[in-house]
């Protein structure tokens, strides 16, 4: 197996460190999946010169012809669907309908993007001035620095890079260390769709190294970033200070209500897609459980048994619900969360280890873990754990679940499981999340509508949607005067 190579001016180069890191399989340490580039702030030098080029190129290009581009990359995607889940399992280990729905995403993306080009609309407005025009146009930006998470491998890029191209933009792209592969295979569709070579940059690395020169660097004024909270802090913090253009999509403590009088074999299918796909490691993953008195103890008897018969296993293997975590100190936080949980009292109602399955020693993995009697406030309730563990919390009414679902310090998603339209509303008015789902699990987000949250975390953009355009484009505002003579706004008008 070769080493990877990074793309940089044009061309597929070995990093100017010599180094690199190991990308192995989180469901057999045994398998290795390649070696990636260790670079240095060196290469994102080299990377932002190369698109400072690419960008004077592809600015000029029509946008329905960038949109052209990103419909063969759409094209690409679908063709090679089986085969980009595949290795994003093997990289990541959700199992691979998990991951078909990734590359999915991406190709809707492409599509929607594709279509985009035809409008990315303007204004044309009446002036208060005789003889005269006014309107508003979208011009690109320059050089985008994306950076993205490992736990969708696909989507959270192709989210960023498809509009950032279409608006015009060039791109230096930093994959998430535990997933560049599925990096790479995009970085190779795009080359192969058409896109002019120095308009995108793929760069690998760590975060503190490579990341960091990204946000740092003077010709970068826009960054991209979705990951943790604590890290989108320092990127914000720095971008600050540089008057960067910035989207930040941060951490989630999503929760889902189940209310007495809700559809139960519903909620219960619900709440075990969004606690334990992909691991627990979604940033709208169901990490707690807001039940209702009256149906509280029938729902969690149902809720343990169920959760007590996923299936552990490789991802690519035929039957596997659960895959393992993404690396050893994924797995030693979600242990450490267990702990804390124990320590404030709540009860330990099923999980809380390590399988004991042998054929599972090589992997991550870790038991679906479920905590009753947690207390509103505590710290396994309030923090982002990002793994198989669920927090469920007893509430008298709607009134209290909408308390407590407000009360911690993100707001991405949530979901209310109810057959009360009059409840159902209220929750999509007063939950403070980005999105509410209704009778619908915490993720479910589709390509074309706006994605984000509120606090900590978000920045106030969206990602997805035709918002997102506005991101990655600057408003420009011309005026046209034919009248042959000077005309001052708001002195002569009229
Ligand atoms: P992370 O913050 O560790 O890393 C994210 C990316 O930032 C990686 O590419 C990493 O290399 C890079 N990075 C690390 N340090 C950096 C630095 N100092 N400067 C610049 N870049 C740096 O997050 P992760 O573990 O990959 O992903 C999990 C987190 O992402 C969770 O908190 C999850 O909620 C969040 N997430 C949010 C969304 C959303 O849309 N809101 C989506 C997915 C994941």
């Amino acid at each position: 197996m070769s080493d990877f190579k990074n793309f940089i001016g044009g061309a597929w180069v070995a990093p100017s460190t010599g180094e690199y890191f190991e990308n192995r399989n989180p469901a057999d340490q045994r398998d290795l999946v390649g070696r990636f580039p260790a670079s240095g702030a060196a290469d994102v030098q080299r990377a932002v010169e190369s698109a400072k080029r690419g960008f004077e190129e592809w600015k000029r290009t029509p946008a329905p012809a960038r949109g052209d581009v990103l419909r063969r990359v759409g094209d690409l995607m679908a063709s090679r669907k089986e085969a980009l889940a595949d290795l994003m399992t093997r990289e990541m280990g959700k199992p691979l309908a998990e991951t078909r729905g990734d590359v999915q995403e991406g190709i809707d993306t492409a599509y929607y993007a594709a279509t985009e080009g035809r409008r990315l609309f303007g204004h044309t407005v009446p002036s208060e001035l005789r003889n005269k025009w006014a309107m508003s146009f979208r011009r690109p930006i320059g050089v985008a620095g994306l950076i993205t998470p490992f736990n969708f491998p696909m989507a959270i890029p192709t989210w960023k890079m498809f509009p950032a191209l279409l608006c015009g933009n060039s791109v230096v792209f930093k994959p998430a260390e535990d997933v560049p592969h599925a990096g790479h295979a995009l970085v190779e569709i795009l080359l192969e769709a058409g896109l002019p070579p120095e308009v995108i940059q793929l760069v690998h690395g760590m975060g503190e190294v490579v990341g960091k020169a990204l946000v740092d660097h003077a010709d970068v004024p826009l960054i991209s970033f979705t990951g943790s909270t604590e890290t989108g802090r320092l990127v914000g913090e720095t971008c600050g200070r540089m008057h960067k253009r910035l989207s930040l999509e941060m951490g989630g403590k999503n929760a889902q209500i189940v209310l007495d009088d809700a559809d139960l074999d519903l909620a219960l299918e619900g709440v075990l897609w969004g606690a334990f796909g992909t691991t627990g490691q979604r940033c709208t993953a169901t990490s707690r459980l807001i039940l209702q008195d009256g149906i509280h103890d029938q729902f969690v008897e149902r809720l343990v048994e169920r959760a007590r018969k996923l299936k552990l296993g490789d991802g690519r293997v035929a039957g596997t619900d659960v895959g393992p975590l993404v690396h050893e100190a994924s797995r030693a936080n979600v242990e450490r969360y267990v702990e804390i949980g124990r320590s404030e009292g709540a009860t330990l109602a099923c999980g809380g280890g390590r399988p004991s399955d042998a054929s599972l020693a090589n992997g991550f993995f870790f038991e679906p873990t479920i905590f009753t009697d947690v207390r509103a406030g505590s710290r396994l309730e309030q923090e982002e754990i990002f793994g198989p563990v669920l927090s469920v919390i007893r509430v008298r009414n709607a009134e209290e679940a909408f308390a407590v679902n407000n009360g911690v310090r993100y707001g991405l998603s949530s979901s209310v499981y109810t057959r009360d339209v009059t409840v159902a509303f209220r929750a999509m008015q007063d939950l403070d999340n980005g999105i509410t789902y209704v009778n619908a699990p915490t993720i479910g987000a589709e390509a074309h509508l706006p994605f984000g949250g509120v606090k900590e975390t978000g920045n106030g953009h969206r990602e997805g949607g035709w918002e997102v355009y506005e991101f990655y484009s600057e408003t420009k505002v011309g005026y046209v005067d034919y009248s042959g003579a000077l005309q001052r706004a708001q002195i002569d008008n009229y």
